[in-house]
């Protein structure tokens, strides 16, 4: 014996209300905790202070709620907890390897890097040697992000490795595929890669299952916990549930969110088991409850399935 006790999570941005893909993911995650007699944390991932959360937040909750996906503790607001973030920050500073950014967005995207594995420009690395007569010149005009500097490319540090649970074994190497990532924004904000790592190691996640559209982030945020002294949780990425066109999923897509799946299913067993039998969770789309789901969980069911799929509110 002896395994520690699994930590799962729940982690939400209240941008809009949870669509199906959400469900889908939040699903797995809960019955890979609960399947392993874990617990299950819910940090609201309420960073940015531009995005109207309030309104979002309570039927975040509520539908979490009412799908049975119950998680334990209070929940953490990410709003909450800035100081954990300038610790972390600073603690980066400490290291060298951070610095002030002045580029603008559009400078960001007129620098001919190739892209990166999520679709962001490699960062070209304008910033990265300003003397210190330049950074207080610049740092009068606008104020700087902070970015942090990753290893070269032939450096073995700047190779992350990992063995996702559903898509086998990953590598990246940071100078190619992300380049010097941002920690915190211009307006101070910090940055998502950050912010995720300090609030994942500080709740005692021990394990990360989310959808695979934030595969391409986890070299970032290892690589994070490495220079952090934080430990690693296993990671496991779920396949995407896609529009009926192939798009992604977005909150604006109202006929497979929370508010019309609730209204089209009589109960979040009814749900539940339909998803359960289209993402091959169950032999077939018979309602099941959460618990019920939990009873027979199993990843090679995931593994199975992984590839994104287009769902369609003509076929619940
Ligand atoms: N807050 C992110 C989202 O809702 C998820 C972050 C994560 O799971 O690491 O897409």
């Amino acid at each position: 014996g002896g395994a520690a006790p699994v930590v799962g999570r729940f982690a939400p941005t209240p941008s809009g209300r949870m669509h199906l893909g959400n469900v889908y993911a939040s699903l797995i995650a809960w019955l890979s905790a609960r399947s392993a007699g874990g617990r299950v944390v819910l940090r609201v991932e309420d960073l940015d202070p531009r995005t109207q959360s309030g309104p979002w937040t309570d039927l975040l909750l509520d539908d979490l709620r009412w799908l049975g996906l119950a998680w334990d503790g209070d929940p953490v607001y990410q709003h909450d907890r800035l100081e954990l973030y300038r610790d972390a920050a600073r603690e980066l500073d400490a290291t060298g390897l951070t610095y002030p950014c002045f580029c603008t967005r559009a400078e960001l995207h007129a620098a001919s890097a190739p892209h990166a594995s999520d679709g962001t420009p490699v960062y070209a690395g304008t910033c990265r040697d300003l003397s210190p007569e330049e950074i207080a010149a610049r740092s009068r005009v606008r104020p700087p992000a902070l970015r942090l500097r990753v290893p070269g490319a032939a450096d073995p540090a700047g190779t992350i490795t990992f063995t996702d649970r559903v898509y086998g074994p990953q590598r990246q190497v940071l100078a190619c595929e992300c380049g010097d990532f941002l920690v915190q924004r211009s307006d101070g904000v910090f940055a998502y890669q950050l912010a995720v790592v300090v609030d994942d190691a500080e709740m005692g996640v021990t394990e990360i299952v989310r959808g695979c559209d934030l595969l391409p982030s986890t070299p970032r945020q290892i690589y994070l916990q490495r220079l952090l002294g934080l430990p690693q949780p296993a990671y496991a990425h779920v396949p995407l549930l896609l529009a009926p066109d192939g798009r992604r999923l977005a909150k604006r897509d109202h006929d497979l969110d929370m508010g019309e799946l609730r209204a089209r299913f009589d109960s979040a067993a009814a749900l539940l088991g339909w998803l359960a039998g289209l993402t091959g969770l169950a032999p077939d789309t018979t309602p099941r409850t959460a618990d019920e789901l939990a009873a027979s969980f199993s990843w090679d069911a995931v593994r199975a399935h992984r590839e994104n799929r287009p769902v369609s509110a003509e076929t619940l």
